[in-house]
């Protein structure tokens, strides 16, 4: 009889524990890892270099897509050579509306047509969008025929998206999706990209926040910052951090915040972080940045020593170094250059 009471103390203790650790909490998982699978900078000599983010994200259990590159054929191209199943995939997150993010979606949904996708809501945005009818004034002294819907208007006007019949979830302000995994939400303020929404992917494991930027238009400090609020380990940052034109100050202000302000432990920046932000990142993080070119798979399990490349810079041979100089000039896809011109030279106004 005791050991029966004991038994039915040991069961409910143990469903308390598993409550408890399963409370906003995601658990690594031994095969856990990051792929960076479009990028302009890498090693991998069975991928295609180009201008854009998307990752892999393995982790909890989940398979998530996090961005789709620029252009769906070398996205397509690059899936196939890391034998990427994207069949299998609990869900995407497209973190913004800028093409070298989100143009490899066809190819997804050619292969996934139902996949749930995340996406920014934006009023009018491409991933579609609506509005209460309300948002319009009204005169019932016109006669129907000039007035909007003959005066009588749904009561939610939506807007279409680009990709008909894709299974958006638009996301409005910061949402923890599934248990463990949150979506921040964050408009940009930068001049180029006013009001640009993005969405960024904290995962909060057991060892602290896994957070994948896309191109942290909103300003990389403001996006560790909303997800220290989920917790406040950072265990590891991945992805662009939209410092590819910004200047040396600026530069050295984001590092110190994110090494001294935010103690991230583990930075594995890509994309439009820039390579004088790498050199930065390399010094102040040394053994803690984590080299993430294109093909990379970032191990995150509980114990993540092996199969790192700890400390490395990107690999700056000279193709690679020329693929992304050539690449990030191609244009000015942030409107940060343009914005620094127009500042110093308003003639061209
Ligand atoms: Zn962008
Ligand atoms: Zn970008």
């Amino acid at each position: 009889m005791k050991f029966v009471a004991i038994l039915r103390f040991a069961a409910v203790l143990a469903s308390f524990v598993t409550v408890v650790a399963s409370a906003g909490r995601a658990a690594t998982e031994p095969n856990s890892q990051v792929t960076i699978l479009y990028d302009a900078f890498g090693a991998d000599a069975a991928m295609k270099k180009d201008w854009g983010f998307s990752a892999l994200v393995e982790i909890a259990g989940k398979r998530i897509l996090f961005d789709t590159g620029n252009d769906a054929d070398i996205f397509a191209a690059n899936v196939k050579a890391k034998s990427v199943d994207l069949t299998n995939l609990d869900f995407v997150v497209l973190s913004h509306r800028h093409s070298d993010h989100m143009a490899g979606l066809n190819y997804v949904l050619s292969v996934n047509p139902t996949v749930k996708v995340y996406a920014p809501k934006e009023g009018f945005g491409i991933y579609g969008s609506s509005l209460p009818s309300s948002f319009y004034r009204k005169d019932d002294s016109l006669p129907p025929q000039m007035r909007y819907y003959d005066g009588k208007p749904p009561e939610v006007l939506k807007f279409g998206a680009a990709w008909r019949g894709a299974n958006f979830e638009l996301i409005d302000k910061t949402t923890e999706i599934v248990p463990g995994i949150t979506l921040i939400a964050l408009v940009s303020d930068a001049p180029g990209t006013k009001e640009l929404k993005e969405l960024s992917l904290a995962i909060n494991t057991v060892e602290g926040v896994v957070l994948v930027v896309g191109c942290s238009h909103p300003g990389i400090e403001r996006i560790v910052e909303a997800a220290v609020a989920v917790n406040p380990k950072i265990r590891l940052i991945v992805g662009g951090f939209h410092l590819v034109a910004a200047p040396d100050d600026i530069i050295a202000k984001a590092v110190a915040a994110l090494k001294d302000t935010f103690k991230v432990e583990n930075v594995a920046p890509g994309h439009c972080t820039g390579e004088p932000t790498f050199t930065a990142l390399k010094q102040a993080f040394g053994n803690r940045y984590l080299y993430a070119g294109l093909g990379t798979s970032l191990p995150l399990g509980p114990s993540t020593s092996a199969g790192e490349r700890r400390g490395e810079g990107p690999v700056l041979q000279q193709d690679d170094l020329t693929t992304y100089r050539r690449l990030a000039r191609r244009e000015d896809p942030f409107g940060v250059l343009q914005a620094r011109n127009l500042r110093s030279n308003p003639s061209q106004l």
